[in-house]
């Protein structure tokens, strides 16, 4: 079995009633559905969690004045292709610009796809690797993209050995949704190929609901463990998806059990089309202060606005705390307020 790319697949999964619109949303935003998502699919629910974010709908066509095609502004900060140098510290190395599924959602969504910006070519990724090698103060490389687990592992490897040979990057990580939408990819070989000699991979696993982390999914998150790669947890705050505690929490948890450290819980950015996926930050706010009352510490993620323009993230869950001159006001989780230092 394949994954489904085109509006009249959908029609013969049974995923869409009527093709009306979707091939003007399909000439701008790719599709993908893979085998492993298709099966989680319930058809004869209009409002499936993880249809929602795979099944393409005529809203994306409806944009609004603050959606942008570079929500986070990427651009601004691309000094060579293929890399976004915005911390000092850090870079993203952008090799493909392809994925596995493509989310209704994403932040990447006018630069991702088979209109997007492509694969480097060897030039191009010679070109970024100097540039990193070049720079002693990148501590960390993120390969991100696109996917960058849809590389084959041969592929990976020839990048992993050029970074080995950069004695300041003492880090690498994977952003990825690869283990949760097509697990059979995370093989032996896959593992392997993500670690480089002298250097600590990190891998962060990208999931919105916990249906997603299926027994499959699983093993794969033990295979990369078994092979000495840290997993963390990427999830974006989607409306009609995980906007609900009991979602959350139960995602959260499900992490931790398989020994994934929740990491970010994103605010949804302001992509194009993608209104109907966005909750308030008052909502958000409301819902991550809800969790840290209802379980582990250990379960908890940060909640991150990515800042448009290229500003960079900020953590936007410290609701809990306002007030000046060393008089402040905290909330509790369960929405209690109390003066600090105690009156
Ligand atoms: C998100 C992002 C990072 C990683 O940020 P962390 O807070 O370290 O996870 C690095 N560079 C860019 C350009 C980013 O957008
Ligand atoms: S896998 Fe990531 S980059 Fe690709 S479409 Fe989904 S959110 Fe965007």
């Amino acid at each position: 079995m394949s994954a489904i790319k085109s509006v009249s697949g959908l029609l013969d999964a049974g995923l869409i009633q009527e093709a009306a619109g979707l091939d003007a949303v399909a000439a701008k935003y790719a599709i993908s559905i893979t085998p492993a998502v298709l099966a989680l699919i319930d058809p004869s629910d209009p409002d499936d969690r993880i249809a929602r974010q795979y099944v393409p709908t005529i809203a994306e066509l409806d944009t609004t004045p603050d959606e942008r095609a570079d929500p986070i502004g990427d651009l601004t900060h691309a000094p060579v292709e293929g890399i976004v140098h915005r911390y000092p510290d850090r870079v993203l190395l952008k090799a493909v610009h392809v994925c596995p599924v493509y989310c209704r959602f994403c932040f990447r969504r006018e630069m991702v796809g088979p209109q997007g910006l492509g694969t480097l070519s060897a030039a191009e990724l010679d070109a970024a690797i100097a540039y990193i090698a070049a720079h002693a103060e990148i501590w960390e490389v993120i390969l991100t993209g696109g996917d960058p687990l849809v590389l084959s592992p041969r592929r990976l490897r020839t990048i992993m050995e050029k970074l080995a040979t950069i004695d300041h990057v003492k880090v690498l990580r994977f952003h990825t949704r690869v283990p949760v939408v097509e697990p059979e990819r995370v093989d032996h070989a896959m593992v392997d190929a993500l670690k480089a000699s002298g250097k600590i991979t990190y891998l962060a696993v990208h999931a919105n609901h916990p249906r997603e982390l299926t027994p499959v999914a699983r093993a794969g998150f033990d295979r990369l463990i078994a092979g000495g790669i840290m997993l963390i947890s990427q999830t974006v705050l989607l409306r009609g998806v995980n906007d609900d505690v009991e979602t959350l929490a139960t995602l959260m948890r499900t992490f931790v059990e398989n020994r994934i450290r929740p990491y970010y819980l994103h605010h949804p950015d302001l992509a194009p089309g993608t209104r109907h996926f966005r909750v308030s930050i008052e909502e958000g706010q409301a819902l991550v202060g809800a969790l840290r009352g209802r379980i582990s510490g250990l379960c908890q993620p940060t909640y991150v606005l990515d800042i448009p323009g290229g500003h960079g993230k900020a953590d936007i869950g410290s609701a809990a705390i306002s007030g000046t001159d060393g008089c402040f006001t905290v909330r509790d989780w369960q929405g209690g307020a109390h003066a600090y230092p105690p009156k």
